[in-house]
């Protein structure tokens, strides 16, 4: 019997890849390629463009990161705006605080979320059972440049890389209108790339730059993702007010009773710790 092997290139010398058991569905939409595969050890996954979007192993680590580090420095956000994340998790999250009144999430490709709803819904499960949670299928750019001023206490950018649909939420037309949507204690999450790997660096550094030119607070985090690029990835904090680190209310967020896999709110101010390397990279910027 011949194996089969998913392959992702994560630079010219080095590829990530996971043994298929078989490669369940494809299809072409007008944004991009969607595959979805089921493996032994990673359980099912799917990739967007030949990029590993999530596998159901390890998704926990992302969608913790994503939400909780913000909700722990104010856990007052009420009003939040998801950008991308049609796979669900990000939403399936953030809806576990009972104190969150409205999730509005925008993702340009409808076809991810009906195909997450099929093959994921581990993922997809808070996407269609959750009144407070409107979908809207199109590009999160015209979005925010649409959106009323301050309608937001929380923005979550859970979007691809900068390449295809994702580029325009790595600009700094977006990461404006962003600080314009948000509420006067707002927060942004964004998925920031990772610091290892060149090209992803030079993703990483280019956000941040435009990050920083927008927001008084600018930090990033890290965590670790063992089916992404290096297993070292990193969302980014903006914010109007908040610092993430002298702000935290771990004793508020202990309160919420969530239980977590990963996320605690001591691995909360060591996530702000970056290694040397990262923090010269950034601050190079
Ligand atoms: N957690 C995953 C990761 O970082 O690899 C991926 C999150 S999710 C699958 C990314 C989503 O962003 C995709 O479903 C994609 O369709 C969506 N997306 C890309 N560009 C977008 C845009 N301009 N507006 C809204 N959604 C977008």
């Amino acid at each position: 019997m011949l194996d089969l092997w998913y392959s992702e290139k994560l630079s010219e010398g080095a590829k990530f890849s996971m043994l298929v058991d078989e490669h369940i569905y494809s299809e072409e939409t007008p944004f991009q390629k969607i595959d979805f595969f089921n493996t032994k050890t990673f359980g099912k996954f799917f990739t967007l463009d030949g990029l590993i979007m999530l596998t159901e192993k390890d998704e926990f680590i992302y969608h913790e990161m994503i939400t909780a580090v913000p909700m722990a420095v104010n856990p007052n956000i009420k009003k939040v705006l998801i950008i991308g994340g049609g796979d669900g998790g990000t939403a399936r999250e953030i809806l576990r605080y009972n104190t969150i009144e409205k999730v509005d999430m925008v993702e340009i490709d409808e076809r991810v979320v009906r195909l997450c709803q099929k093959y994921l819904p581990s993922t997809a499960c808070k996407l269609d059972n959750d009144d407070r949670l409107k979908l809207y299928f199109e590009d999160g750019l015209a979005f925010v440049r649409d959106a009323k001023e301050g309608s937001y206490d929380l923005i979550l950018v859970d979007s691809t890389d900068p390449i295809g649909p994702g580029e325009g939420l790595f600009t700094h037309e977006f990461y404006k209108n962003c600080y314009r949507v948000l509420s006067e204690d707002g927060i942004l999450i964004n998925q920031h790339e990772s610091p290892y790997y060149d090209e992803y660096r030079r993703e990483m550094k280019r956000s941040h730059s435009k990050i920083k030119n927008n927001f008084p607070i600018a930090k990033v985090y890290q965590f670790h993702m063992p089916t992404y690029a290096s297993g070292h990835w990193l969302f980014g904090f903006a914010s109007k007010k908040y610092d993430p680190v002298a702000d935290l209310k771990a004793d508020e967020w202990n309160c919420f009773g969530i239980k977590t896999k990963y996320y605690n709110t001591d691995l909360h101010i060591g996530a702000f710790a970056l290694p040397n390397y990262v923090k010269e990279e950034l601050e190079s910027v």
